[in-house]
């Protein structure tokens, strides 16, 4: 069945019209849906027999929650099943400036990233761009006000999913839908470098968040395995081709791992290696996980890597550690969950 989620409006239309609808009546739906009204049955302006059409040909993909956490700073955590009966996870985040919510695009992953939880198990499927969208609608319901950012930050590699990617940031900026700027999303990927060049194609103004976490590509092929396949030189080719096409700053994501990449003279090479590029790095104390044993940096080591990349002109922040009380690091609630539930 198809789901509304994962159709544009024109899309809809068409669909309706084929059927001896109505055209109107998709924008009527959409707004409804957009609204967070997802039964069929509350669409009051829609007429009982389109009602009866509508739950035999279209689903409106919702993930169910599973699990909800909040955390001590409001930051909630959600356990979603898909359809399928897979599960993900999102994370919602408050901020003064508004609602973030960190979303899914792959159930696990394929990258192998070396600390990281979500990849443990390796990709089980790619998640749909309605699937995507269900989760910021949810969000919305459950937080009872909008999403203003989001951040594709959660399970999965998003060029890794590259089509049903750009259908959802279609969609997710669409003013009948979620009317989302560009500018209010980031994309986060591991440096797939053909499909950077591709998203600088498509002249997005959406931030590209590069997962770097190491200066040298013999540094980084110890933690990601994905520094085998395109090395560092490469990936600063393609951020300098997306910067030359959109004009946006990149962001540059280094998660400090003690005594692997948070040395003094990490900082400093890394430093060198940004020189003049239009970016801001955040840097992310690792989040530990127990399959693992890297170790988060002292808060020592962050401020001084911190103050060595600001000494040498690079714009660095250090991200606030948000929700680790509740297992909101990539990938460790759903792990933890399946866990229990196999061993029980
Ligand atoms: N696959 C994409 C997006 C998902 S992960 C990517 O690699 O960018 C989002 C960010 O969290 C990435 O920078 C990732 O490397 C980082 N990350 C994953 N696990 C982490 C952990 N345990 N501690 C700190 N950062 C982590």
């Amino acid at each position: 069945m198809k789901d509304l989620l994962d159709l544009t409006l024109d899309e809809f239309k068409s669909e309706l019209i084929s059927q001896g609808e109505s055209g109107f009546r998709a924008k009527q739906v959409f707004d409804w849906i957009y609204k967070g009204v997802f039964d069929y049955n509350d669409m009051k302006n829609i007429p009982q027999a389109l009602k009866d059409k509508l739950k035999d040909g279209f689903k409106v993909g919702i993930p169910k929650v599973v699990e909800e956490y909040t955390s001590n700073d409001g930051t909630k955590k959600l356990l979603v099943s898909l359809e399928d009966g897979n599960l993900i996870e999102c994370v919602i985040m408050k901020y003064i400036h508004g609602n973030t919510i960190c979303i899914s695009t792959q159930v696990g992953c394929r990258m192998g990233c070396k600390f990281c939880a979500s990849t443990l198990g390796g990709v089980i499927r790619n998640i749909t761009s309605g699937e995507m969208i269900g989760q910021i609608l949810l969000a919305q319901n459950i937080l009872g006000e909008r999403i203003s950012n989001v951040v594709l930050m959660g399970s999965g590699e998003p060029l890794d999913n590259f089509d049903n990617v750009m259908k959802f940031l279609e969609l997710v900026n669409a003013e009948y839908g979620l009317n989302i700027g560009q500018r209010h999303i980031t994309l986060s990927t591991c440096g797939i470098v053909p499909k950077i060049y591709e998203l600088a194609d498509k002249d997005l103004s959406i931030t590209l968040a590069i997962s770097l976490h190491a200066f040298s590509d013999e540094k980084r092929r110890e933690i990601m395995p994905i520094a085998n396949k395109y090395s560092i030189k490469e990936i600063m080719d393609a951020c300098a081709y997306y910067i030359d096409k959109t004009n946006r700053r990149i962001t540059f994501e280094y998660s400090l791992v003690k005594g692997v990449n948070d040395s003094k003279e990490d900082a400093k090479a890394l430093a060198s290696l940004l020189r003049g590029v239009l970016c801001h790095v955040n840097l992310i104390p690792v989040n530990e996980i127990k399959e693992k044993e890297y170790r988060k940096s002292s808060k020592e080591d962050i401020k001084a890597f911190e103050a060595i990349l600001k000494s040498h002109g690079i714009e660095a922040t250090v991200r606030r550690e948000m929700g680790s009380d509740i297992n909101a690091a990539c990938g460790q609630l759903r792990r933890s969950y399946l866990e229990t539930r196999n061993s029980n």
